[in-house]
Parts: C-alpha cells; structure tokens; sequence
C-alpha cells in the first residue's frame, strides 16, 4: 500500500482529531497512525478497517460517531 492511498483512505474521529495540522501523526478509526496531509475528497480505495469502524455508533476511542 502506497502512504498516498493509505493518507486518502483512512477515517478519522473529529472529536479526536478536530483540527489536524499537515504532517501530523493522527490515529486512523482503524488504530492506524500516519501523518495527516489533508482529506481526499474521492478517496480511490477505502480502508475496510475503517469503514467498518465508521458504520458503528461508538468508536474504539469512546466517542460517538454519526453526528455529521
Ligand atoms: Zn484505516
Ligand atoms: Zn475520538
């Protein structure tokens, strides 16, 4: 997996990571850590880990997901 596709596909949590600056380690939903270079708006390849992460009400770090 290239760290481009890996940087597009992965989803965050946005109570965890409000604000991330460029080049920032964040967690991905899926416990995946990699600097953060900004939201892709069509991700090609969608993490699996992740999306089944974001279709549960509660992610592993405690907050809750589906607000927005
Ligand atoms: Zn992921
Ligand atoms: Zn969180």
């Amino acid at each position: 997996m290239t760290a481009e596709i890996e940087r597009s596909a992965h989803a965050y949590c946005p109570a965890c990571n409000p604000d991330p600056g460029m080049g920032e380690p964040v967690t991905a939903l899926c416990g995946a850590t990699h600097p953060f270079w900004g939201r892709r708006e069509r991700p090609v390849n969608n993490c699996p880990a992740c999306e089944a992460v974001v279709t549960e009400s509660v992610y592993p770090c405690g907050h809750t997901g589906g607000e927005r």
